[in-house]
């Protein structure tokens, strides 16, 4: 099948990317939700491009840098032209530690180039930046990053975190236009929706919004969230009873889930974790169908009030 470009396409902020709705978080890759094998890896990934998927994103943190080695052979083997398809990795998290030094980060995007077998990425973000020092995020980290993007490396640059308030902290902080695009994660879901009060904020400061996690990380699939996830009891539990929910009235909590995320369209993409075809075959399908049906709003209504004792509720992250 040829990348027929089916899914929309939104703008990225300011860059003049275009990304795909759906995104391919390629932490899976890197076996973070189960183990993967080569094949299946590139059989993933080429069906998400040919599905009309053109955005990746990885960090060297993901499967202690095995999800960025995974994703470059799986772009090798599309053989299709770089300008196809837009990569965003990270800096700063790696399975050593966090290390948000100028000096560190900038022989890490070398590294994540090698292991990618790319000459440059789209997007270099500071990974997880609420288990570092804001302040050096903006006077050193930053700095850092705009020398990587004027020597080519990357064309754009952002920070990622869990909690919300270091995006004011830090876009507060440096002069503006510095920072293209913010990473958020489990903030735009069906449980937890607390990055819409931000979107106004950040369409001011003129940057890019990827709404990571659509799924919260596993909380809203049949199977369960992995056994690392940091949501409460109280969370999960509430999570397992909607997931219940739905299956017993013929229902997809996941795909619930994702046309949830996808249907504020100032995220200009959403990105799930991916790890086998027929995923990706579901949540293309659940983009289309969005794009043709809207949201069922029947069903999103039953599951908002299962999941209203925990709504926007979050767990702790970072050392702030
Ligand atoms: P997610 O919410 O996308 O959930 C992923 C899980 O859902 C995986 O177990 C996957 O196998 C499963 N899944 C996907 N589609 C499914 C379907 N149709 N049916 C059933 N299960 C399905 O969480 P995620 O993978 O953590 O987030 C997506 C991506 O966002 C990551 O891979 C990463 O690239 C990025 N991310 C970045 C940060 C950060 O920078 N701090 C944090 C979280 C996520």
């Amino acid at each position: 099948m040829e990348n027929n470009g089916k899914i929309e396409r939104r703008d990225l902020g300011k860059t003049g990317l275009k990304l795909s709705s759906v995104g391919f978080g390629a932490s899976p890759l890197g076996n973070v939700f189960g183990p993967i094998s080569d094949d299946q890896a590139i059989a993933t990934v080429s069906q998400a491009f040919n599905s009309g998927i053109n955005f990746f994103d990885t960090s060297p943190y993901y499967g202690a840098t095995l999800s960025e080695t995974m994703l470059g052979k799986c772009l090798k083997a599309l053989g299709v032209p770089r300008d196809q398809y837009i990569v965003a990795t990270k800096c700063g998290r790696y399975n050593e530690g966090f290390d948000f030094s100028a000096e560190r980060v900038t022989k890490s995007i070398d590294e994540s180039l090698e292991r990618l077998q790319l000459d440059y990425v789209d997007i270099l973000q500071c990974h997880d930046i609420e288990f570092g020092s804001l302040d050096q995020i903006v006077n050193e980290t930053i700095p850092a990053l705009q020398r990587i993007k004027e020597s080519g490396k990357t064309r754009f640059i952002g920070i990622t975190g869990l909690p919300l308030d270091i995006y004011t902290y830090v876009l507060d902080r440096v002069p503006p236009g510095t920072i293209d695009v913010i990473l958020s994660y489990c903030h735009f879901c069906i449980n937890d929706s607390t990055l819409e009060d931000l979107l106004p904020y950040l369409k001011s400061k003129g940057v890019g919004v990827i709404n990571a996690s659509p799924l919260s990380m596993g909380l809203h699939t049949e199977n369960g969230p992995p056994e690392w996830h940091p949501a409460s009891d109280e969370i999960k539990a509430a999570c397992r009873a909607a997931a219940e929910y739905c299956k017993q009235n013929g229902k997809s909590v996941s795909k619930l889930a994702l046309q949830y995320s996808l249907s504020n369209k100032e995220l200009s993409t959403v990105l799930v974790g991916m790890n086998s075809v027929k995923q990706v075959e579901e949540n293309v399908a659940a983009a289309l169908e969005l794009e043709a049906t809207g949201l069922d709003e029947a069903t999103l209504s039953k599951v908002a009030d299962i999941l209203k004792p925990v709504k926007n509720q979050t767990w702790p992250s970072g050392i702030q």
